[in-house]
């Protein structure tokens, strides 16, 4: 089957392209990795997506694009996309299949940045966490440590702070990166604690974490701090299947203009995986929308 268009990645870009090309009556077909939401189902409250006040629960914001999608008459295929081959017709190769389509669209996000310090891989799920809503439970009552100073960092701790007896903010510098709405917030929460110009620097323990190795990097000095998990919130880097000559930022990131077209004819990027300044589920979901209406012009044009 020929489609008119392909989505790879199911997160708000991804989904909200799907919304509008298959309401467009367009032969879409989206292919997600895991299941769809993306960085959003990890998030407790989603409190700046317009229209929901007091905030929404990002698994519940995720469950209501991807039904709204189906409704439209997407077609969802769970499979992991390798490459993307060029051409009048495109080829999107998967571990298990190959699809052709006029036109894709990208949006395969980000994926959460390691920390690579010892340690790290050998307590991933033992202390080691990159997810406060999957396990803050296991450490009622216990001491953490929260590494980063950016919105992940600080809307997390907050989260986490209802759980845990004290969440200490590991940061490299002297100032939070995060906004000040949330670092307002952080304040009124007495078991939150900042350590700046500090960084992690091996995590030690036998079968569970039992003390962290930081580094004060204004002394150089370390020490041990005594804590249960370490949760790392220090940013993302782009997830790109292999696509011969398509044009990156020296991030990694794709380059677009503003009407999600990329270097390549018929293939476009939408969301985190694009360049761009603010990566937001808002702003994912109007670049989904471009990137839709940019493939139907395209499939018009041809
Ligand atoms: P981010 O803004 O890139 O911040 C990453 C943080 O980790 C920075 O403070 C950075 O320090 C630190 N860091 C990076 N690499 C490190 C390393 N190797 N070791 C120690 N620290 C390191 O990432 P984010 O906080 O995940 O946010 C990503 C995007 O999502 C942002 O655009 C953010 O606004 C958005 N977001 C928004 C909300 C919200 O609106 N409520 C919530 C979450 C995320 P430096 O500051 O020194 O660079």
């Amino acid at each position: 089957m020929l489609y008119d268009v392909i989505i790879v990645g199911g997160g708000p870009a991804g989904l909200s392209a799907a919304i509008y090309s298959s309401r467009a009556m367009f032969k879409t077909l989206l292919i997600e990795k895991n299941g769809c939401g993306g960085q959003m189902i990890v998030t407790d409250l989603l409190e700046n997506y317009p229209g929901f006040n007091g905030g929404i629960n990002g698994f519940d914001l995720a469950v209501k694009f991807e039904t709204q999608a189906i409704d439209f008459g997407v077609k969802i295929v769970y499979d992991e996309v390798v490459e993307i081959k060029n051409g009048l017709v495109k080829k999107v190769v998967t571990i298990n299949s190959i699809y052709e389509s006029k036109t894709v669209i990208i949006a395969t996000g980000t994926r959460v940045k390691k920390m690579n310090i010892p340690g790290e891989t050998k307590f991933m799920g033992r202390g080691v966490s990159f997810c406060a809503i999957c396990d803050a439970s296991f450490y009622r009552e216990k001491e953490i440590l929260v590494v980063g100073g950016g919105d992940s960092a600080v809307q997390e701790s907050i989260y986490l702070a209802k759980f845990v007896k004290k969440v200490i903010i590991l940061h490299r510098r002297n100032e939070l990166r995060a906004t000040k709405i949330l670092q307002e917030r952080m304040l009124s929460c007495p078991n939150i604690f900042i350590m700046y110009n500090t960084v992690p620097k091996e995590i030690i323990g036998k079968d569970y974490i039992e003390k962290v190795t930081v580094t004060d990097l204004e002394t150089n000095q370390d020490k041990h701090l005594k804590v249960d998990g370490i949760f790392v919130f220090i940013g993302f880097t782009p997830m790109v299947p292999f696509i011969s000559g398509i044009a990156f930022d020296e991030h990694g990131y794709i380059i677009t203009d503003e009407n999600m077209r990329t270097s390549i004819d018929g293939i476009f990027a939408c969301g985190d995986i694009r360049q761009k300044h603010l990566r937001q589920v808002v702003t994912a979901t109007s670049d989904g929308v471009h990137a839709a209406f940019s493939a139907e012009h395209y499939i018009d044009n041809l």
